[in-house]
């Protein structure tokens, strides 16, 4: 099922909470919500779910407008936090609640039950109550449960969050799989930037109420559309600087560190004010790329598969640069010829 969202607006009294939001969810994409708290992407969630309406706007599911819908009938299966199941009810009583409401056949409910928790690996504790469930076993029935109605659309609010590092990761992978094979169109809300760019097909970053970017995670994170997307999906070292020269595909910036090179498929109008950077691991400790910047470093944070160089530059600028393999580093106080490649300069306006 394909999603359009038509300027929608909504307001608590408290001033907006999203602003003329308009987005359109492919069939069978998994799409991503992303953003700081108070951003409005649990809001966004709640309106595709039928929980709030919106004050201005429509919602489109396939080509059916869908605010005259109650949430019940949207025949959305939703996942949150906090898992949500009912302590009172086994597994199997648990995964079967919604079958129940919609008086299936017992034959085929049980069928679907036992389909859903094979899904999710957890077909041999159905007659567990959730207490005797570790959270990350709690959140697979709470997935079962989701899927086994066949719903039309998958909502996920920060599913993972309650779960610690090692299984995040492990059900990250189980949830990506089952996006992929059941096929349902899904959205899911976070603010972790790693987890929205390991799973998404496409990514929506909102800052105050409003969306910054809508790519596939490679362009959020390698062609950021502001400063605001780039900062939130990563760190980087950012230079004020004016053009001083546009030609072949790429843009020359003055700036505090020298003359820096940038690849950009637009050419940009000389003298114009922009901001120019890179991610700390575009960085080379050689300076074989055109762009080079003389560093002298000052501390080096041991990550154990990285090192994270804590560098100034000549003009002041902290500069943080991530190492992999680099061996023996430096003394610190050392100066460092960084070569970044024109294409792994951003430039933003
Ligand atoms: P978080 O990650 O912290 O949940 P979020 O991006 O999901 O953040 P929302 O929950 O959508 O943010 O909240 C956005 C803003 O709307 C917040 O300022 C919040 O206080 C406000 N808000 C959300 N729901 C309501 C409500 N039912 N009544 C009044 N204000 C609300």
């Amino acid at each position: 099922m394909k999603i359009s969202l038509q300027n929608l607006s909504k307001d608590f009294g408290d001033g907006p909470v999203l602003k003329d939001i308009s987005l359109e969810i492919n069939d069978r994409e998994f799409f991503f919500l992303l953003g700081p708290s108070g951003c409005g992407k649990t809001t966004l969630l709640r309106l595709l779910a039928g929980f709030h309406a919106p004050d201005q706007g429509e919602i489109y599911f396939d080509d059916e407008e869908v605010s005259g819908v109650e949430a019940h009938q949207r025949n959305i299966g939703m996942v949150f936090q906090n898992y949500a199941l009912w302590p009172h009810l086994n597994v199997l009583q648990n995964v079967g609640y919604g079958l129940d409401t919609r008086k299936t056949d017992k034959y085929e409910r049980d069928r679907r039950v036992m389909e859903a928790l094979t899904k999710v690996q957890m077909d041999e504790f159905g007659h567990r109550f959730p207490n005797e469930l570790s959270g990350g076993q709690q959140q697979r029935v709470a997935l079962a449960r989701a899927i086994v109605i066949k719903p039309k659309l998958l909502l996920f609010d920060e599913p993972l969050s309650n779960l610690d590092a090692r299984l995040r990761i492990e059900l990250r992978e189980d949830i990506r799989e089952l996006q992929r094979k059941t096929g349902i169109t899904t959205v899911y809300v976070t603010h972790d930037h790693s987890e929205a760019l390991s799973l998404a097909d496409r990514v929506a970053v909102l800052h105050e109420g409003r969306i910054e970017q809508v790519a596939d995670p490679r362009t959020i994170y390698r062609r950021p559309a502001s400063r605001f997307v780039a900062d939130f999906v990563g760190e980087m070292n950012w230079w004020a600087g004016r053009v001083s020269g546009s030609e072949r595909g790429q843009v020359r910036v003055s700036t505090s560190v020298g003359e820096l090179t940038a690849s950009s498929p637009e050419p940009m109008q000389t003298g114009k004010e922009i901001w120019v950077g890179f991610r700390p691991e575009a960085a080379r400790l050689t300076g074989i790329h055109p762009n080079r910047i003389p560093v002298i470093l000052q501390g080096i944070n041991y990550l154990g598969d990285r090192e994270e160089y804590r560098c100034a530059a000549e003009d002041g600028t902290p500069v943080k640069v991530s190492v992999q393999d680099a061996g023996t580093p430096p003394p610190i106080g050392s100066r460092i010829l960084l070569g970044i490649h024109p294409d792994s300069l951003i430039i933003l306006l």
